[in-house]
């Protein structure tokens, strides 16, 4: 690698080589081109090592072969002269008489030179060394023999022969030490071979790797210019698709009728602002960018959704923002954000959609279901809600709470008296006299009509204060449109959970509980307790249910007919209400109407009877041909307080029922309790042309005065007296009293339960022809009125006598 950095001709190339990888790698990731530049070098340099390393081993290749061509020549050298000397000795020792020589003396220390000369060539090989350490030893013991046989023949010519033992040990070392030197040659020979192949093989190794590197770095090469040339083209591309871009961004962003901006993330200044963006914050598009985002966001947190962080790897997603417009005005606005960059930098871009008036309609509804629209406070659904969810609170924490039934307790007086205006402005009032005193320590709802509801701690110590509170703000006089009213209330408790454990059960109890403290004169407070005495929990039980019955529009009024009992026509009928209850089961009006009395329901009620009668009535009676009257009960309730000559003309407008259709049922007790008041009234009803009839006559009073006094068209005879009829003789003697006392007054006249033929006929033969009674019919759904109606008058013949 040094020797190519160093290079001056590679740094260009590399130089390029970076450049293509560059552009190659700022399309894709920017690891890969700084790797396969490390791949490159790698190669380069690996090549490099392997060429300095071939050329190392063929150098010492050569040298080797010197040092054994030198080696084998200094042997060569050495065995001709060792042949020599051997040759000389056997001169000398006379083996060859032909020849002799003077003297004789080994010349060892020539052949050791050449010995030395000969392992001069061989350093650094201790195997060369050794064999020629041995070979001179092998010289040395040589010339010391050679030596001692050339003594010993001068001496004593002849004395040595082909039989001397040491002429035959002389040539055993001598064909040894020509042995050792064919030895050292050939050691050398493989020595030198052993360089030479190992020089070639890792030339041949250097030469696939160059090879191989090359080969490599070439396609890496081929790839990056054809990337290259892939990016150029598809850049060239990407400027022309830009004009088309630039169009499209012009629709998309500019003229987009959305509002739109990009915030750059690190400043939160508005880098991009589109025409409607500025047009819904009443700026110019220049002036806004010129604001950061914190200039239109007046808050730190989004009304809905996800934040918006001010910093980078925020999450994208929705949310709705108020923003303050250049006029000061608060618009919400949902904002879509989307994390991007804009112009190398980190930016939100946002689009919007102005949501105030949507919002603004959504908390209308929200406020519509869960407020009552006249006292502004929580309704009765949306009560329940919160106070099942302060119940299971109160159920984790161990807590006490009341529910606090607080009815006001002449509220129908002032309604009727006064009109619904009035009675509405003076609930209001009430409702925010119960919140002031309520306020921080419970929740207060209106839960029906006159009806208030409180949840609240119901630790005695907070609790009763609260009460005492309460009842002390409803004494104070109130003052409506001119009027001073004076209200009082009754309030009735139910703890949880001593009382109840669920909503359903607390307002229950203490609705029992409120009807206790209206039993007990009102004005005061009683808490529910379950010890009450059976009769008394019964009717508090009917009079909670009838309340809720009548609330739910549980109650149904059924209709039984009236006939002529001479001609068999149907000449009217009597609405009777009936409720039927889950708990109670089917309740007689005997029970439940006196429950009703006692409460006051029996006003709301028999106004609701009224108003149906009159409505189903004038359904039967389309046809003027055969007219069906509806006779309604009214209870002493309905007399004394509150307007019903005013109800009765409602309830004729609204129906369209003629009033002579109509007749009003009512009882003696009911006229004696106010005669005067009462007398006004039925005079009231008979000018507007509605027909009064005395029901149960004969129970009550039965004087002839007073039945002159109140003017009336019908007595009823009670079915007490009917169902004597044949049983008992003084009983029958009262009723043709009775007959005779309407007969003398021109009243008309009529019986109740007739039950049997033989009542039919006593009633006919003197002079009784109309009945209502289980003989003729039970009462009926109005729908099937119509019919009764038809199939009666249909009848050829008058009913048999
Ligand atoms: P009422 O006004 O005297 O009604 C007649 C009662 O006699 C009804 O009882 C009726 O079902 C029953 N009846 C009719 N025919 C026969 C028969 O042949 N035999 C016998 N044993 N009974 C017969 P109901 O419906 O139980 O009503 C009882 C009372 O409740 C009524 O007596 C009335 O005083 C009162 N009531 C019913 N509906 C109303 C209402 O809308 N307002 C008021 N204020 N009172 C009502
Ligand atoms: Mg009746
Ligand atoms: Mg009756």
């Amino acid at each position: 690698m040094g020797d190519s950095a160093g290079n001056p001709a590679a740094k260009p190339a590399l130089i390029g080589l970076w450049r293509v990888l560059h552009v190659w790698s700022a399309q894709k990731t920017r690891l890969v081109a700084p790797l396969a530049l490390i791949a490159i070098l790698s190669a380069i340099a690996l090549n490099t090592a392997i060429a300095l390393r071939q050329s190392h081993e063929q150098r010492y290749a050569l040298s080797q072969q010197r040092a054994v061509e030198s080696a084998k020549r200094d042997l060569d050298e050495l065995q001709n002269a060792l042949l020599d000397e051997h040759e000389q000795l056997y001169t000398v020792i006379g083996t060859r008489p032909f020849y002799r020589r003077a003297a004789y003396i080994y010349p060892l220390p020539a052949l050791i030179d050449n010995a030395n000369a000969a392992q001069r060539t061989c350093e650094g090989r201790e195997r060369c060394i050794a064999l020629l350490d041995e070979l001179k030893d092998m010289i040395r013991h040589l010339g010391a023999l050679s030596n001692r046989l050339a003594m010993l023949s001068m001496l004593k010519p002849g004395s040595v022969t082909m039989d001397t033992p040491s002429l035959g040990e002389l040539d055993a070392r001598f064909f040894q030490t020509m042995q050792k030197i064919g030895e050292i040659r050939m050691d050398e020979d493989a020595h030198l071979d052993q360089s030479v192949t190992r020089a070639s093989r890792d030339s041949q190794m250097a030469s696939a790797l160059l090879l191989g590197s090359g080969l490599a770095a070439a396609c890496l090469l081929l790839a990056f210019l054809r990337r290259n040339a892939r990016i150029t083209k598809s850049l060239r591309k990407a400027l022309q698709a830009a004009d088309v871009n630039r169009k499209k961004y012009k629709r998309l962003f500019q003229l987009n009728p959305l509002p739109i901006w990009i915030v750059d993330d690190a400043s939160m200044r508005l880098v991009a602002v589109n025409d409607m963006a500025a047009k819904a914050l009443g700026y110019r598009a220049s002036e806004m960018l010129e604001l950061r985002l914190g200039d239109l966001r007046m808050n730190k947190t989004a009304l809905h959704g996800a934040p918006f962080a001010h910093a980078r790897g925020h999450d994208d997603g929705t949310a709705i923002w108020e923003h303050r417009t250049k006029s000061g005005e608060l618009r919400s606005m949902n904002v879509f954000q989307l994390q991007t960059d804009f112009d190398g930098r980190t930016a939100t871009l946002c689009v919007m959609e102005d949501v105030t008036t949507q919002l603004a309609a959504q908390a209308e509804l929200r406020h519509r279901a869960e407020y009552d629209a006249l006292t502004g406070l929580t309704n009765r659904k949306y009560f329940d809600e919160r106070v099942n969810r302060e119940l299971q609170q109160a159920s984790r924490a161990g807590k006490t709470l009341a529910m606090i039934f607080l009815d006001l307790d002449n509220f129908k007086e002032v309604n009727d008296s006064l009109g619904h205006r009035i009675g509405d402005a003076l609930l209001a009032q009430i409702a925010r006299r119960i919140e002031r005193v309520v306020g921080e320590r419970g929740t207060v709802a209106r839960y029906g009509g006159d009806e208030f509801m409180v949840i609240a701690d119901g630790a005695a110590p907070l609790l009763e204060p609260l009460l005492d509170s309460l009842l002390a703000a409803m004494t104070e006089p109130i003052q409506v449109a001119g009027h001073e009213l004076f209200i009082e209330a009754s309030i009735g408790i139910s703890l949880y959970p001593a009382d109840g454990d669920d909503a359903d059960a607390l307002v229950r109890n203490a609705d029992a509980a409120m009807y206790l403290a209206k039993q007990n004169g009102r004005n005061q407070y009683q808490f529910y307790r379950p010890e009450l005495s059976e009769a008394a929990t019964s009717r508090l039980r009917i009079s909670t249910r009838l309340r809720q019955a009548f609330r739910n529009g549980a109650l149904t009024v059924l209709y039984q007919p009236q006939f002529d009992m001479a001609t068999g026509t149907m000449i009217g009928a009597e609405a009777l209400l009936r409720w039927t209850d889950a708990e109670l089961g089917s309740v007689s009006p005997a029970v439940f109407i006196p429950v009703a009395e006692e409460t006051g329901l029996i006003r709301g009620i028999g106004e609701w009877v009224l108003r149906e009668a009159c409505r189903e009535a004038a359904r039967w009676n389309r046809d003027p041909a055969r007219p069906i009257r509806v006779s309604v009960n009214v209870s002493p309730l309905q007399f004394e307080h509150g307007d019903l000559m005013g109800q009765v003309r409602e309830a004729l407008r609204d129906s369209g029922l003629p009033p002579a259709l109509l007749e009003l049922e009512v009882t003696e007790g009911a006229l004696m309790r106010t005669p005067d008041l009462a007398a006004r009234t039925l005079a009231g009803l008979r000018e507007m042309g509605v027909r009064v009839a005395i029901d149960d006559f004969g129970t009550g009073y039965s004087s002839l005065g007073y039945l002159k006094r109140f003017r009336v068209d019908r007595l009823k005879i009670d079915r007490e007296f009917v169902r004597e009829i044949g049983q008992d003789t003084e009983t029958e003697a009262i009723t043709l009293a009775v007959i005779a006392v309407a007969k003398a007054l021109n009243f008309e006249l009529i019986a109740e339960g007739v039950e049997t033929s033989g009542h039919r006929d006593f009633l006919l033969q003197n002079g009784c022809t109309h009945a209502q009674g289980f003989l003729y019919s039970h009462a009926v759904s109005a729908g099937a009125i119509a019919d009764i109606a038809a199939n009666a008058a249909a009848r050829p013949a008058p009913l048999p006598v």
